[in-house]
């Protein structure tokens, strides 16, 4: 099943073209990997997801994004509601400045939830999903941006988590952090997709190919193929796709 639906998806930025009638289906439970070179529409495509674009002056849109069924391209739809279900995590990690659980209670509060027994058992709760708690159970009062950049951005992602949504948007979310740090957050995603739908901007291929289900190749604007991983990097079917996997250009 699909989550997410996107039909004929163009974007400008004032005059700038900067997606071109993209077709994607994001899969339920699944790790989607957009990836393509710099500039070519990968993020501007993420951001459409949860109508982050909104926040940028003269962009435009033209055709259809479903998330469960409703389009949320339309104008009227509740953008504080979607994006309660469909989370992002960013490229720098950016905690507030604050205590790790006021972090991670931030949004809970924001929802109305003020009963410390219940913030408390979703702080625990999201720090566990975002392989943490043990780390930070003994220091949960001490100011986050104390954590590694690492920590500070699986924090991000526990942040992301305690809301409860269903899609989890990463723009780059790895790159940048030390090697160690991208592989417990690599491992951490394979594991999230249990219960949540990923979909991650990334322009490391290998990281792509390790832990992603579904890749779609975005190339000036289009998405030139999109299918099983293992397909796109053993058998792509457009030579465009077969010179970018092979690290022919890009
Ligand atoms: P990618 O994520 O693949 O690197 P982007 O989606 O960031 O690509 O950018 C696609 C195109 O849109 C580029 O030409 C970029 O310069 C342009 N663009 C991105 N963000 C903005 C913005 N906020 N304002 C104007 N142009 C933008």
């Amino acid at each position: 099943m699909n989550i997410i639906e996107a039909k004929n998806i163009s974007l400008w930025y004032g005059d700038t073209q900067a997606l071109n009638k993209v077709n994607l289906s994001i899969p339920t439970h699944r790790v989607t990997a957009l990836i393509g070179p710099s500039g070519c529409g990968k993020s501007t495509f993420l951001r459409s997801l949860n109508r982050m674009n909104d926040l940028i002056e003269g962009v435009r849109v033209e055709g259809t994004i479903n998330y469960g069924g409703v389009p949320i391209t339309s104008p009227n739809i509740d953008v504080t509601a979607l994006r309660k279900e469909v989370g992002m995590v960013f490229q720098q990690p950016n905690p507030f400045p604050m205590s790790i659980y006021d972090n991670i209670a931030y949004g809970p509060r924001i929802q109305g939830i003020r009963r410390k027994s219940e913030l408390d058992d979703i702080v625990e709760r999201s720090l566990k999903d975002a392989a943490m708690w043990m780390e930070v159970r003994d220091r949960l009062h001490n100011n986050a941006l104390g954590l590694s950049g690492g920590q500070q951005q699986r924090l991000c992602i526990a942040r992301a988590l305690a809301v409860e949504p269903q899609v989890l948007l990463m723009d780059e979310s790895t790159s940048a952090l030390d090697p160690v740090s991208t592989a417990t957050i690599e491992e951490l995603i394979v594991r999230l997709k249990q219960r949540y739908t990923v979909v991650m901007v990334t322009h490391n291929l290998q990281q792509a190919h390790r832990i992603s289900d579904q890749c779609a190749f975005f190339l000036m604007g289009e998405v030139v193929e999109s299918d099983s991983s293992s397909q796109i990097f053993n058998h792509p079917r457009d030579m465009r796709t077969s010179d970018y996997v092979s690290g022919r250009f890009g």
